[in-house]
């Protein structure tokens, strides 16, 4: 709770702290059941990003999913348009980092705690009045990127820790995933990085996907013959790549 000095504290609401019937969700964290029962706990919890005090829900998206809770406070959620469990931006249904890789607007969030602190309480006041942070007309290309990888997992139980290890007693009994994973799912040290858009192994995967599949086309126009190469390095011209 590192809000301070910013009014009395005898209402929680006056203090500038959120007030919401209902979290800021991706339809893939919702899940796909047509009715859900949602817990609502007051600020029981800190924003992972803020980390002032906000309404936790917690929910089960599908009878074979694991219960989700929202991890930051819905005006994090709706400075970056994402969303407050998986903080995949809600219109495009990716990652901040693969997002803002495309973006023009960019909106930074003060990393010091005392800027941070009245900024976010600046923010709260006028939450209702906060817009997209882009104009999502703008980005076609963020329509096209391919979703599914990264939606199918996320609603599923934990990986099991004992499987990882080599060993689980409760085998097909257990209610954790006896796989190893892939890429280190969403965890506490790396929903910051999430959030801001930085060493995000998936954003680098969706990212690294992308680009490689798209080399360069040849000119419609025969008579051009020179390529213009930026960026070169000892070792790219070394190692041969591009003869
Ligand atoms: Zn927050
Ligand atoms: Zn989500
Ligand atoms: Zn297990």
């Amino acid at each position: 709770m590192a809000e301070r000095g910013l009014g009395a504290r005898s209402d929680l609401h006056k203090v500038g702290w959120e007030l919401s019937e209902f979290p800021i969700l991706c339809s893939t964290c919702l899940g796909d059941m047509p009715y859900i029962r949602m817990t609502k706990s007051d600020f029981d919890k800190e924003c992972k990003i803020c980390t002032r005090p906000f309404i936790v829900f917690r929910w089960k998206p599908g009878n074979s999913a694991r219960y989700k809770k929202t991890e930051i406070c819905q005006t994090c959620a709706k400075i970056k348009n994402v969303c407050q469990t998986c903080l995949f931006d809600l219109q495009f249904g990716l990652p901040v980092e693969v997002r803002d890789t495309f973006l023009k607007e960019k909106v930074e969030v003060p990393k010091d705690p005392v800027n941070r602190d009245f900024w976010a309480h600046q923010m709260t006041k006028n939450i209702d009045k906060i817009e997209l942070p882009y104009d999502k007309n703008n980005y076609p290309i963020l329509e096209k990127f391919e979703k599914k990888e990264t939606n199918q997992k996320r609603n599923l139980p934990h990986v099991c820790s004992f499987f990882v290890k080599g060993d689980c007693a409760r085998g097909v009994n257990c209610p954790y995933r006896h796989e190893i994973p892939e890429i280190n799912e969403l965890s506490e040290q790396n929903l910051k990085d999430r959030y801001y858009g930085m060493n995000d192994p998936i954003a680098k995967k969706i990212l690294k996907g992308y680009f490689d599949s798209k080399p360069p086309k040849p000119p419609v126009d025969k008579n051009i013959t020179s390529l213009y190469i930026s960026g070169l390095t000892d070792e790219s011209v070394k190692d041969n790549d591009l003869m």
